[in-house]
């Protein structure tokens, strides 16, 4: 559109004056943050393309921070394409519903996995007919009973929440492969600075970016990666379904990325250091973390995980219930007791009680979640400063 003719009414002035910059070659050392809904062009070629996918026009279509979010995903996990979303649980969501199940068709996921995503895919399988089949799949069996059930679609979690189990990713997939199912893997807990799973060979590597990919728990988000030809059934179900992720979110998750290397490279070494203290104290039944070499899955966690074993630590406390567990919450002083994870702040979670809520009493006993399980997120605070909290806020005997 060219300048408005003058003299222009203070009001038309208002609305369209400063509304294109000058022309530049500049790039921005951070990219822009795009709030605008829509865009118009010159051209109604041009924007007949733009409705085509081709160009940006509508935030819900294709937009720019999304856009650039997506590329960083992609280039970490090694992938031809990546698709963002509003959250971890509408990727999930996203990549279910692509996979236009029949009735009857069967579905394995982890049996001691995210809570919530079990009672999302009992709900999606039930309305799509679908069979669900709950695997401990870092167990020597699950390739066996993967081949039994001839399943459509596998979902694995890298390392599992909260018991931080990492099954054998390369062993379920070929399992998976054998009988024609699509691999799922939910990264979240590992972060492709950690681990790219397509590589060890799933077709889907999903990440709630709301934990260790944003890093500071100020936007929710999730992301899917494979080749074009899976990602982009997403994309275009995500233009109908509306579960985009909005400019200023996607902003925030790629400034976090920028240093997710080296915040999990901290995190890792915190989260060892934790580990090894929480487990000389006397009021500590069992600590789990992948990294120590009584952890039983040590040596799959040296093969799959190269760039370290994760900043998640759980551990039971002995002797303790719901009521005692609720206790430590509440004396601790340093460390949150907050219900997520992937935060520069030490955050702390009784298990069954929140990301386990979601499971049924016998689905948390089958799974080994007991009353007393913690989980701990660690921070990029002082390692000392948190374990001398958890092992304070444990009390008792002390060694
Ligand atoms: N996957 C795992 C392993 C999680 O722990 C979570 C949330 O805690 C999700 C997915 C869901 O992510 P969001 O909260 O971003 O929807």
């Amino acid at each position: 559109m060219s300048s408005p003719r003058r003299p222009a009414d203070v009001r038309t002035l208002a609305i369209h004056a400063g509304s294109r910059l000058p022309e530049s070659s500049a790039v921005p050392i951070t990219p822009a943050i795009y709030p605008a809904v829509v865009s118009w062009f010159d051209s109604s070629d041009a924007l007949d393309d733009a409705l085509e996918g081709k160009d940006f026009v509508y935030t819900r279509i294709r937009g720019e921070n999304s856009v650039l979010l997506e590329d960083a995903v992609a280039a970490l996990e090694g992938a031809e394409a990546a698709a963002v979303f509003g959250s971890g649980m509408a990727a999930l969501r996203a990549v279910f519903d692509a996979q236009g199940f029949a009735p009857g068709d069967r579905v394995v996921l982890p049996a001691d996995g995210y809570g919530a995503t079990r009672a999302l895919f009992k709900r999606l399988a039930d309305q799509q007919r679908v069979e669900l089949h709950a695997l401990k799949l870092s167990e020597a069996t699950a390739s066996e009973r993967i081949a039994a059930l001839r399943p459509k679609l596998v979902l694995a979690e890298s390392m599992t929440n909260p018991l931080l189990a990492v099954p054998d990713l390369p062993a379920i997939a070929r399992a998976a492969h054998a009988v024609g199912a699509v691999f799922l893997v939910d990264a979240t807990f590992t972060s492709p600075a950690l681990q790219q799973t397509l590589a060890q060979g799933a077709d889907y590597a999903l990440h709630s970016t709301t934990k260790w990919i944003n890093g500071h728990s100020d936007a929710t988000g999730g992301v899917v990666s494979g080749t074009r030809a899976r990602i982009d059934p997403l994309r275009s179900a995500r233009v109908l379904e509306g579960a985009l992720l909005g400019p200023f979110e996607s902003w925030l998750t790629l400034r976090g990325l920028r240093t997710l290397p080296l915040r999990m490279a901290a995190h890792c070494a915190h989260a060892l250091h934790v580990a090894r203290r929480l487990r000389e104290h006397g009021g500590i039944a069992r600590v789990l973390y992948p990294g120590l070499a009584d952890h039983p899955d040590h040596a799959t966690a040296r093969t799959l995980l190269t760039g370290g074993f994760g900043g998640m630590v759980s551990f039971e406390i002995a002797r303790a219930g719901r009521a005692e567990s609720f206790r430590f919450l509440e004396r601790l002083k340093l460390c949150r007791p907050a219900p997520s994870l992937g935060d520069v702040t030490t955050l702390v979670m009784h298990a069954a009680s929140a990301s386990a809520r979601r499971l049924t009493p016998e689905e948390r006993a089958a799974a080994g979640i007991g009353e007393n399980l913690i989980r701990v997120s660690v921070g990029l605070e002082d390692p000392d400063d948190i374990a001398e909290d958890l092992l304070q806020a444990v009390g008792g005997a002390r060694p």
